[in-house]
């Protein structure tokens, strides 16, 4: 089987280097994806932040809950006492606290705005984005209309479109091709890091046939990729796909959608309690996927349930 390993009993875990894992309990089947948990990306913002509040005798703020998962803003508040703001005039950003942009970055005025009331700004936007960012701002400055492709309200996309000034158009789908405006001859394309390359194609080829020249940065992450390719090897090899990670979290739903495009039963779960045994009573095969905002110790738990529930039933049967 492509990219699967057979190693009982293996948990080590090491984020993006972790191995693919396959575990029996009873008569089922669970197999781990390859690429599940913490990118590179998120792991490096979790970091930063663990550290930044470890040294710095203020307080220390996220702009924004840090990552899409619930259980992990916990615990940065529980042990490391790291609280979220929401708004930029927020009073606690002040003198002596320290503000954590997350990785999917902000407008360069927001950074300016904390700075100006005193607040010391500690940037993590992932570099990618930053990439991404900085292709907006060069399209822009070489007069290109700015497309970016994603979703308008997601913070990434309303921080790269801030590199372009503000001056370009968000599509979200199809639906919105309209929105470029009929005079612009040269347009310059951008993608949200967690977009599925099939329909940003789509979106470039209805472009084609709007401007004279279009140029195009294809933005969307590795990350994004190699676990849209174990979705689809997942769903595959398996009857039922768990996919865990947070509700609001971008490229955690964009898995189930794939695993579901490929014919397996999704399950979206943000904790290990909210699997829905009932679904799998005829499962022979469970594929366990994970959005790269999912820490690790929350799929450990996910799998030591599934394992703990099929081994009863078999001792029971
Ligand atoms: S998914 Fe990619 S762009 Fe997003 S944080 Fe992770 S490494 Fe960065």
């Amino acid at each position: 089987m492509t990219g699967i390993r057979t190693e009982m009993g293996h948990n080590k875990y090491t984020g993006d280097l972790r191995d693919v894992t396959r575990y029996t309990a009873g008569n089922v089947q669970i197999n781990i994806a390859k690429h599940s948990g913490y990118c590179w990306g998120v792991d490096r913002a979790y970091e930063q932040t663990v550290a930044t509040a470890n040294t710095k005798d203020g307080p220390v703020y996220t702009f924004g809950p840090l990552i899409h998962n619930p259980q992990t803003i916990d615990l940065l508040n529980s042990k490391y006492g790291v609280d979220y703001i929401e708004e930029v005039d927020d009073e606690r950003a002040q003198e002596g606290s320290t503000v954590i942009i997350r990785t999917h970055g902000v407008p360069p005025e927001v950074q300016d705005q904390f700075r100006d009331k005193g607040a010391e700004v500690i940037d993590a936007t992932c570099p990618y984005v930053r990439v991404t960012q900085n292709y907006a701002q060069l399209l822009h400055k070489q007069k290109y209309h700015v497309v970016i492709i994603g979703d308008p309200k997601h913070p990434e996309v309303i921080s790269i479109l801030a590199y372009a000034k503000g001056e370009g158009t968000v599509i979200k789908g199809m639906q919105d091709i309209d929105k470029i405006p009929k005079n612009k001859r040269r347009l310059g394309v951008v993608v949200q890091s967690t977009l599925i390359l099939k329909k940003v194609n789509e979106i470039v080829n209805a472009l084609l046939a709007r401007a004279q020249e279009v140029r195009v940065f294809n933005t969307i992450c590795y990350v994004t990729t190699e676990r849209q390719e174990d979705a689809e090897t997942i769903a595959k090899q398996n009857d039922h796909v768990i996919v865990i990670g947070g509700k609001a979290s971008s490229n955690t739903k964009k898995l189930a959608i794939v695993a579901e495009s490929f014919g397996a039963k999704a399950q979206l779960i943000e904790k290990p309690q909210e699997i829905d045994f009932a679904e799998l009573k005829e499962a022979k095969r469970i594929g366990i996927l994970a959005g790269a905002s999912t820490p690790n110790w929350l799929i450990d738990r996910a799998r030591d349930m599934l394992i703990e529930h099929f081994t009863k039933v078999a001792v029971a049967s």
